[in-house]
């Protein structure tokens, strides 16, 4: 069964885009699905790579004619996911990741029932403010004032963790890169059609990362960003 689509979301700084980019290197017949955005490149970003950079019109336009799976506003900049991309995946056989925000992950959810969400916690909101710093400082962009906003949306992210079927708490890279790939690769057994026998050691890696088996983790998370439990 090929065409599943498994959506990744996070906070920024929670380590999401390397992790993403790891389990892509080392599981095969899996693509990340190019975003269209109307925000600037970073960095080295490059067109049709990171994203498909686009304007506010072009953006707007592709909205009219229903080419999105979904989109979303994030941060004043529109995000969307596009249709096509996902058929063509489906096409050539492939696995899609998808990393986007909340908003997008609910809607991809309602439209397609059999995609695997996955949120990816950071440890504490002490670890994810030290993160920002690091990164921040090596962009050489140490405002406070932006980092205490992201620390404020990454709480507001994270309060929508109980609405995906994974969590993964990003302590060690290591260990995350593992437990994603397990829960690619379990989903993958899973729906093979006449799939007997499970990989046990493989469903258990990723059974830990279930929702019910990290509860109490992520409520201890939530709280360390000064919010109160959120219902499972
Ligand atoms: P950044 O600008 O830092 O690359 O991404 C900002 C946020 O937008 C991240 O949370 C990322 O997951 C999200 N995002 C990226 N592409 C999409 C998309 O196609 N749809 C939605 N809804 N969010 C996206």
């Amino acid at each position: 069964m090929s065409g599943i689509v498994f959506i990744i979301s996070a906070p920024s700084g929670s380590g999401k885009t390397s992790l993403t980019n790891e389990l892509l290197k080392f599981v095969p017949d899996l693509e990340f699905s190019v975003s269209y955005t109307t925000r600037k490149p970073r960095g080295s970003e490059q067109n049709g790579r990171e994203y498909s950079f686009v304007s506010r019109e072009e953006f707007e336009r592709m909205i009219a004619n229903d080419e999105f799976l979904e989109y979303a506003d994030v941060f004043g900049n529109y995000y969307g996911t596009a249709r096509r991309f996902l058929q063509d995946a489906k096409n050539r056989g492939k696995d899609l990741v998808l990393d986007i925000d909340v908003q997008g992950a609910k809607q991809v959810k309602e439209r397609l029932p059999d995609s695997v969400s996955i949120f990816i916690l950071p440890p504490s909101r002490d670890e994810l403010e030290r993160r920002l710093r690091a990164r921040s400082s090596a962009e050489q962009m140490t405002d406070t004032r932006v980092i205490n906003r992201r620390l404020a949306e990454a709480g507001r992210e994270i309060e929508n963790y109980p609405g995906y079927d994974y969590i993964l708490v990003n302590d060690d890279f290591n260990q995350s890169v593992d437990r994603l790939k397990a829960i690619v690769q379990a989903v993958r057994n899973q729906r093979k059609p006449g799939a007997s026998h499970a990989d046990l050691v493989l469903e258990a890696k990723a059974d830990e990362c279930r929702r019910r088996n990290v509860q109490e983790r992520a409520q201890q998370i939530l709280a360390s960003f000064g919010l109160s439990a959120v219902p499972n």
